[in-house]
């Protein structure tokens, strides 16, 4: 560090010139008089002349005091380079002393002797040289100049010539500036953030960092050519806008093009900074394209499904009240169609979930293929998805549509080789008449669905506020149901099936029975589908196999007991273990029961079904086919399974009289039961005139209000006891 001289830091004064006196000598009086007026108009010009040099020395103090509190060194010269005036900051900066400071002194010899000292390491090696050139700049001044001094400092050199030939010179201590400007070079050249300085205006980029040149694939000179502007995808305008003078780092984000064409997300962070002696603008580059994407990737996944890429549920909503919004004073409507495909599950159970994946994606084609750009497509769950229709004027119109999609969903489907052919069912709901919001319209459509999928499976459904009435009446059947098992109310009834040849009593059917408190008794056509939809058919069909069991123990000689089965208790895997413990309890043989299963069990096909069939089948127990002909390919199932029995629906019985091909129909399954060495039953037998028809065709057992209705336990106890088991009851004697 430079030592302060205090006696250097002070300005040196110039000196004034000096006035000399003069004597003067009167000869006569008037000589005298005129001899004292001389001298009064001497003094008067003396005070005035000094009265001038006094505010001449006060004038030069003030600019004195003045350069003095500058904060720059400054120094005037004459023309032959000569110090006339310095300030203290200019004597700091050299750490000069009063020797080579004298007024008079040449510049030129004090930078002699400061060369010879060492002063300035620059000119080490080559001193004359350099004299020669620092005298130059000091003669032909404009162009400011850096100097550094031995103890590290840089001063930054100003020089001017003044209008008599003289010099003004300006020295700034920039040993700070010039640090921070080499920590700055460290900071950007290394920093492993991309980093570009460009001019203010965007159009020159003044210097990239190596980060820079790595991430964007440029080389440093082709970056030279290039404007931040010409680095944007899109948009010409440059990332901090008009804010420019702001100094805060605010990120903007802008898609850049790397060399190799890629575009890139990049947020920039911009600074105004000073790059040389020009105002400029410092880029930190941030690459957020894949985070953009994850983010992207993320927003999707929430709003879409991942199988076939459509809208999800959610979003599904959001569209329809952005819709119901926009369309909502006009007189057009909008439809919500909520299409279900049916048996999906059997699809899925026979080919395997990977051929179901496809056909789910195959079915999004086609139903996105059918519609108009703007109508909505979106899968609400495994085999749900929905349309909006806008723009309808008449229902005809939404009919079109939805013809127009099943006939579509109905082509076959070429898959792993497989053609699978499937059908769907599609529920209807109309805004404003059938809801103004979303949900209101979901779950009406869906309401109408149901309707279509167990009315008419394979065809469209409008919503109708009547079923609103009656989803609301299942609902009270779910709960009182539920109260129902709670409090074991429920029980069996049972309706005897009869020996056709002998008139003989060969067991009976047992049929759920409820004695609803308000409504009196409610049939299982009412109820057990309930059930079904609410699961709990698996606690209905537990308690129906142990009662029956426990009644049918108490019943004499081998009458069998017949227990009706749902599909759904074949689903939850404990079906084996509920027959074998009902067995158990009740002790009653396993071949003194019969299961009834509907088609429908069997649509599903699935080997889990098959395999428990044939275990209940090797306990003993006898497997029957109910409601035998109301499927559409009931003879094909008869060969899946070896069925002991096959019941030929009450409907087929109901035609008999009437219908020769009811006749037809009931012959050939009497005729194929023989066949295949089974027992045919015909339910629903009302008349001597279908149990005639039925007893010349060979039809084995009937079962029907003609021999009796369903009956609590204890009349068929007292009723067996009486007949010891084979009293024909009464409908039973007209056959004997
Ligand atoms: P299903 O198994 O076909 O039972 C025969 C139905 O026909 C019974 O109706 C019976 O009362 C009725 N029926 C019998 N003879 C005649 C007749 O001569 N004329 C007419 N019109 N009908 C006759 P129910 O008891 O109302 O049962 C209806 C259906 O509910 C049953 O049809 C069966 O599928 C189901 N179900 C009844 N109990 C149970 C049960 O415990 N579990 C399961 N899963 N389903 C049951
Ligand atoms: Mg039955
Ligand atoms: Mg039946």
């Amino acid at each position: 560090m430079p030592k302060k001289n205090p006696k250097a830091a002070g300005p040196q004064r110039a000196t004034a010139a000096q006035i000399p006196g003069r004597q003067i000598k009167t000869a006569s009086k008037r000589s005298r008089e005129r001899a004292s007026a001389e001298s009064r108009e001497i003094v008067r010009k003396r005070a005035e002349v000094e009265a001038a040099i006094a505010e001449a020395r006060k004038s030069h103090e003030r600019l004195r005091e003045a350069i003095d509190i500058l904060p720059q060194g400054i120094v005037f010269l004459d023309a032959e380079g000569r110090y006339i005036l310095w300030n203290r900051k200019y004597a700091e900066i050299y750490n000069r002393s009063s020797d080579l400071f004298e007024p008079g002194a040449k510049l030129e010899d004090t930078i002699r002797v400061g060369v010879a000292r060492g002063d300035y390491p620059e000119a080490l090696g080559h001193e004359d040289e350099w004299i020669a050139r620092r005298l130059q700049k000091l003669y032909q001044p404009g162009e400011q100049h850096e100097q550094t001094l031995a103890d590290g400092r840089v001063i930054l050199i100003d020089e001017r010539l003044t209008a008599d030939g003289g010099v003004i010179g300006l020295r700034v201590d920039i040993t700070e500036l010039k640090q921070r400007e080499a920590s700055f070079r460290l900071l950007f050249d290394s920093n492993p953030v991309p980093m570009i300085v460009c001019a203010l205006d965007g159009e020159r980029i003044l210097g990239v960092n190596d980060a820079a040149i790595r991430h964007y694939g440029y080389s440093r000179d082709e970056f030279e050519t290039l404007t931040v502007r010409s680095l944007q995808a899109f948009d010409p305008e440059l990332p901090w806008g008009d804010d420019r003078s702001s100094d805060e780092q605010t990120a903007r984000t802008w898609t850049h093009v790397r060399a190799d064409g890629a575009l890139i997300d990049m947020a920039v962070y911009s600074r105004q900074l000073v790059y040389g002696d020009q105002p400029a603008m410092l880029l930190a580059l941030m690459d957020i394209t894949e985070r953009n994407r994850a983010e992207a990737r993320l927003a999707f996944m929430a709003q879409h499904d991942g199988l076939t890429g459509l809208p999800n549920r959610n979003l599904l909503r959001q569209q329809i009240d952005d819709i119901l919004l926009h369309t909502r004073r006009g007189p057009e409507k909008v439809a919500l169609l909520v299409l279900g495909i049916d048996n999906f599950k059997a699809v899925n159970d026979a080919l395997g979930h990977g051929v179901g994946d496809k056909l789910l994606r195959a079915v999004a084609k086609r139903l996105r293929s059918t519609l108009r750009e703007e109508d909505t497509l979106a899968r609400l769950n495994s085999d749900e998805f929905a349309i909006v229709q806008t723009g309808v004027v008449r229902p005809e119109d939404t009919v079109l549509l939805a013809r127009r999609l099943l006939d579509a969903i109905g082509e076959p489907y070429l898959l792993d080789g497989n053609s699978v052919v499937i059908g769907a069912s599609i529920g209807i709901a109309m805004s404003p008449g059938d809801g103004d919001e979303s949900d209101k319209l979901l779950k009406n459509a869906d309401m109408a669905l149901s309707r279509a999928k167990s009315d008419f499976r394979g065809t469209f459904s409008f919503f109708e506020s009547e079923m609103d009435a009656r989803a609301q009446i299942r609902r009270k059947i779910e709960t009182d149901l539920r109260e129902a098992i709670r409090n074991d109310v429920l029980r069996p009834y049972y309706q005897p099936l009869v020996d056709l040849a002998t008139g003989r009593i060969t067991g009976f059917e047992a049929l759920v029975r409820w004695p609803h408190p308000e409504r009196g008794m409610i049939s299982p056509a009412e109820f057990i589908p309930v059930a079904e939809e609410t699961g709990l058919i698996n606690a209905v069909g537990g308690l129906m196999l142990r009662r029956a069991c426990m009644d049918a123990a108490q019943w004499p000689g081998d009458i069998r007991v017949a227990v009706n089965l749902s599909p759904l208790q074949f689903r939850v895997g404990n079906l084996l273990s509920q027959v074998t413990d009902a067995l158990k309890h009740s002790g009653l043989p396993a071949k003194r029961l019969e299961l009834e299963i509907t088609e429908t069990l069997l649509l599903e096909k699935s080997s889990q079904v098959l395999a428990t069939l044939h275990a209940l089948r090797a306990l003993g127990v006898r497997i029957s086919m109910d409601d035998f002909g109301t499927g559409y390919s009931s003879l094909s199932y008869l060969r899946s399974f070896p069925f002991d029995k096959i019941k030929i629906d009450q409907s087929f019985v109901r035609d008999l009289a009437a219908n020769p091909d009811a006749q037809a129909i009931v012959r050939s399954i009497i005729s194929l039961g023989k066949g295949l060495g089974v027992i045919i039953t015909a339910e629903g037998v009302e008349t001597e005139v279908e149990l005639n028809c039925l007893r010349n065709d060979g039809c084995n057992e009937g079962q029907g209000f003609l021999f009796s209705r369903a009956r609590p336990n204890a009349e068929i106890v007292s009723l067996l006891s009486a007949g010891r088991g084979a009293a024909p009851m009464e409908g039973a004697a007209l056959v004997a």
